[in-house]
């Protein structure tokens, strides 16, 4: 049973026939002027028009890349070096627990270019509070970034309210005011105007929430990119997607051609990018989304059956979390190996249940997570974490079984 999805959740097979069918029928160059170029750049239309109506944007603000680490590199550093002064004259709001694609150009800069950064810290449960962001601004800062939803824990960030309140503050009357919004502004610094904030670039990587969480639930006209990545959706592994709203500013990181509007370079990847717009076209059927709803009724069922197991510590928020993800660790406790969470991770893979201590981006490295630690856990009961990923394809049987197998290995662990 795999139980990874949020590392990549593997194409179906009906899927690959489609794509297989769409990709004989377009072998060319997008770029290509005769027939055969001419079906490719068809395919490619169709691909961005069906991500953007996912995306509930315009085709035109949509640039296909290699993936979201791409995405996110173009929105951090593209966007950065695009302001027109230098990186140390510039400030970055983020938080803690952003996926190492927005943390390591952060870090870069910080430490090449002298980039000043806040790294906003989570609560106990991994939610950053959007007031901390707000009072972090100031007259020098000009990206805000943000994750919609951790790929770790699964705990959902509310930034919808943020890019309201950022749309407000830019263009606002007094009748799109929020209750919120008296909060956020006592606590805002008067140095920043509002001439800074319609030029302040706010981006969400929304790599995790994207086909479990409606659009309208975190994009906002506040927010000024977003990145998203087939894989994660039962689309192809190596492609990814930027939208980037009309008249922000960027400095393209990949030169070359004139593809995607001079913004990204290079022939483009047809079958990632045609698989993308397959996923995105079943988005906008009401079936996906009532599987996504039966797939949360089977995180709760599994989460409240391990809340009642003494040795596990609940990293993953039941009413704060994306539809798909359940994340423990076991507790330190007397007697306890260190290596237990591994143990169970070589059981739960020798039964048949593939699943992951966390992150794929940073397995191989014995450390324990970057994320896990900002909640204020231990060292020991961070190397001790488990995140079972699920897709709607896994069945109530299934989650029982996977629950039964659970009960046996932890109970015993008093
Ligand atoms: N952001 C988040 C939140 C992710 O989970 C991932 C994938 N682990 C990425 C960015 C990077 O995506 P990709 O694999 O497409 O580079």
């Amino acid at each position: 049973m795999y139980l990874d999805h949020n590392a990549t959740s593997p194409p179906s097979a009906a899927h690959l026939q489609q794509l297989f069918a769409k990709l004989g029928a377009c072998a060319g160059n997008p770029s290509s002027p005769h027939a055969f170029g001419r079906q490719a750049s068809v395919a490619l239309t169709q691909a961005r028009r069906a991500v953007a109506r996912a995306l509930t944007v315009d085709p035109s603000e949509i640039i296909f890349l290699s993936g979201a680490t791409e995405a996110n590199n173009f929105a951090t550093v593209g966007v950065l070096h695009a302001q027109g002064k230098p990186l140390s004259l510039q400030h970055v709001v983020t938080s803690a627990i952003e996926h190492p694609s927005i943390l390591e150009p952060l870090r870069f800069g910080q430490s090449k270019e002298s980039l000043n950064v806040d790294f906003i810290s989570p609560d106990s449960q991994g939610f950053v509070s959007l007031k901390d962001v707000i009072a972090a601004l100031t007259e020098h800062t000009t990206l805000v970034t943000l994750m919609a939803v951790n790929n770790e824990i699964g705990t959902i960030q509310n930034v919808k309210l943020l890019g309201d309140y950022l749309h407000f503050k830019r263009y606002g009357t007094a009748a799109d005011c929020n209750a919120s919004f008296a909060e956020f502004d006592a606590l805002l610094s008067p140095k920043v105007t509002k001439e800074q904030l319609q030029k302040l670039h706010f981006h969400v990587d929304a790599v995790q929430a994207f086909g479990k969480l409606n659009a309208r639930e975190w994009l906002s006209l506040g927010v000024d990119s977003c990145s998203v990545s087939a894989h994660k959706l039962g689309g192809l592994q190596g492609c990814g997607a930027l939208f980037l709203r009309r008249g922000r500013r960027y400095q393209p990181s990949i030169l070359g051609g004139a593809q995607e509007k001079n913004r990204r370079a290079g022939t483009e990847n047809l079958p990632g990018i045609v698989s993308f717009g397959l996923v995105c076209a079943s988005l906008e059927n009401g079936e996906w989304w009532d599987n996504v709803t039966k797939m949360d009724v089977r995180r709760r069922r599994l989460q409240d059956s391990l809340a009642q197991l003494p040795a596990v510590q609940l990293c993953s928020s039941l009413e704060g979390g994306v539809p798909n993800t359940v994340h423990f660790c076991i507790k330190s406790g007397l007697g306890r190996k260190v290596s237990q969470g591994e143990d169970l991770l070589v059981n739960l893979d020798l039964n048949g249940f593939y699943a992951s201590s966390g992150s794929a981006c940073s397995s191989g490295s014995n450390l324990p997570s970057q994320v896990l630690l900002a909640l204020g856990l231990s060292i020991p009961e961070a190397k001790n974490a488990i995140r079972i990923s699920l897709s709607s394809e896994i069945t109530d049987a299934e989650v029982e079984r996977l629950i039964a197998f659970l009960h046996t290995q932890l109970s015993v662990l008093i």
